[in-house]
Parts: structure tokens; sequence; C-alpha cells
């Protein structure tokens, strides 16, 4: 079976103002371009909402009550950059969903990509840099509770550190956050994880895969994931406005074929979100994460 995709149109049903920093468009599109190159509509996949008693698995319940009826303290919700309104609250909900969707099928079919998710900035009682509820958290604290003695490695090479998911399972044994990211870049106080990798300003491609391979090989010895949840963003591109970083496209499709082939040669499953990315050419920014796809066709077709 060709690798599953899970998606839903809602992910970029967002009313921003204009000029606002985040592409929301940029899900449809990458949907637009799967299905031009050749994603069969078996494929597809339509996560349903998670409710708000999911998401008590890992934030808190105070926090839950203040973001549903839109009464957390102005500068708190200033740092999540989103305007509040019950469209986003939604589309978070969907959103998450479609991360735990992915998890699922990962581990069933081998692998499996949503096109969304890697709200890692969303901690236990307050959210931050476009995060409100963390679908990483979700996805494998579910996988955990579920399945008896599952690991989970939560592998995260957006350029951003994962800071809210390394809080959260500081304390899990059986879920090993690493996070591979820019030192000087947001957040600029930084969280510790089970493993965390910085890199200069103007990394390039080659020592950045030499890097990325070295962690995983070791972060998978010391994890022995059953399922590896990979953020696979693309602000460690060179054309990305807030990476700071200097990737090639050749280097993302590198990371990518990379993480999913270790994956697949240790049979570990793995379950893909597509991250962060920010371009105000979306056309440049859906190439960027469409190395993703590419990546995955050519190592399960
Ligand atoms: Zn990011």
């Amino acid at each position: 079976m060709p690798v599953p995709f899970v998606y839903h149109s809602r992910y970029s049903q967002l009313d921003l103002p204009a000029r606002h920093r985040y592409p929301i468009q940029k899900y449809r599109m990458l949907k637009q371009w799967a299905d031009q190159h050749g994603a069969k509509s078996s494929q597809w996949f339509t996560p349903s909402p998670l409710n708000w008693q999911q998401v008590r698995s890992v934030h808190a319940q105070h926090y839950i009550d203040e973001l549903v009826n839109n009464r957390i303290e102005k500068s708190r919700w200033r740092r999540v950059g989103f305007p509040w309104s019950e469209q986003l609250l939604l589309r978070t909900l969907t959103s998450a969903a479609g991360t735990c969707q992915t998890a699922q099928l990962a581990l069933t079919e081998g692998c499996a990509i949503h096109f969304s998710g890697g709200y890692h900035h969303a901690h236990h009682d307050w959210g931050s840099g476009f995060c409100i509820v963390n679908d990483l958290a979700l996805a494998a604290q579910q996988i955990v509770d579920e399945n008896g003695s599952a690991r989970v490695l939560i592998f995260d090479t957006d350029v951003h550190q994962g800071d809210g998911t390394a809080t959260l399972f500081e304390n899990q044994p059986r879920v090993t956050t690493c996070s591979i990211h820019g030192e000087k870049n947001f957040p600029f106080t930084k969280s510790r994880s089970d493993i965390d990798i910085e890199l200069a300003k103007g990394t390039t491609d080659e020592h950045y895969l030499q890097v990325v391979e070295q962690t995983l090989d070791s972060a998978i010895k010391q994890s022995q994931p059953d399922l590896i949840l990979y953020d696979a963003g693309v602000d460690i591109y060179r054309q990305d406005e807030l990476g700071h970083l200097s990737i090639s496209l050749n280097g993302l499709y590198k990371r990518d074929h990379l993480v999913l082939n270790v994956a697949r040669r240790n049979n570990i499953s793995l379950a893909a979100v597509i991250g962060g990315g920010y371009q105000r050419n979306l056309e440049r920014l859906i190439r960027a994460h469409a190395q993703l796809l590419r990546a995955a066709y050519h190592i399960w077709n």
C-alpha cells in the first residue's frame, strides 16, 4: 500500500490579518502538489477533531477552560501569534487529531505522513509560536497509553527547538525527545530535551546531514522506539525567512530520505508531520515541503 496521507481542508481555513506571517495556504497547496504528482485517492485519510477531554492527556484543565472561553490573559495570548477564534480552535483540534491518526496509521502501515502538525511550542498550560496544543505530545501519549510497552522517539528537526514537547515528557521514560535546532533562534529560553543538538547560524548541508545521521542513530540506540514521530520542518532551508541555517533544497530531500530510510531499515514505524516553514513565496515553500513526499515515494514505492 502506498504511504497514507492525512489531511483536512480545514488546515488552510483560518482568517488571518493581511500580511500575517503564517503561510496558512501551504496545507491546501501541498495537498494539491501531491494530487498533481500522482497521489491516489485511496491514500488520503481525513481526521475527525479531538475533543477537549482528549487534550487533557497532556494539557492542564485550567488552560483548556481559558482557551475555550477566550479568557487567556492578553500578554500570554500574544505569544501564540494568532487571533483567537472558534475557527482556530476547531482547526487546532482537527490538526492534533491528524497527527494522532498518522501515528496510528504508521504503526500498522510502517510509514504515514501528516499534511500539518509539529506544534511543538505548546506547553502544559501555555502556548507560543503559533502553537496552542501539542499534537506531537498528544499522539505520543496516546500511543504509550494504548500500546502496553510501546516506546516513542520524537525526532524533531524543525529549526526551532521542540521546547513544549521536551518539558511535557520530562518524566516520561517511554517517550524520548530529541531536537536538532538553531542555537540562536526562537525559543530563546530553551527547555531540556533528552537529546538536544544546537546548530550555528549558516550551517550547510554536509555538516547538517552528518549531525542528523549520527543523532538519529544514537537516539534509536538509546530509546529503542517502536515509533518515530518525525517533525520534518523545512525552516532549516536557506530560503526560509525565520531559519538562519543554510540548507539547500537537495539537503532537505537528503535529510528526509535519511530519516525515513533509517526507520525502514531498522523496522521502526515512522509518522511524519510537515512542521514549520516560513516563506512569502508559497510555490517555493511547497517545493521545500514536497521533498518529504518525494523521499517517502522513493523509499516506500
Ligand atoms: Zn519552526
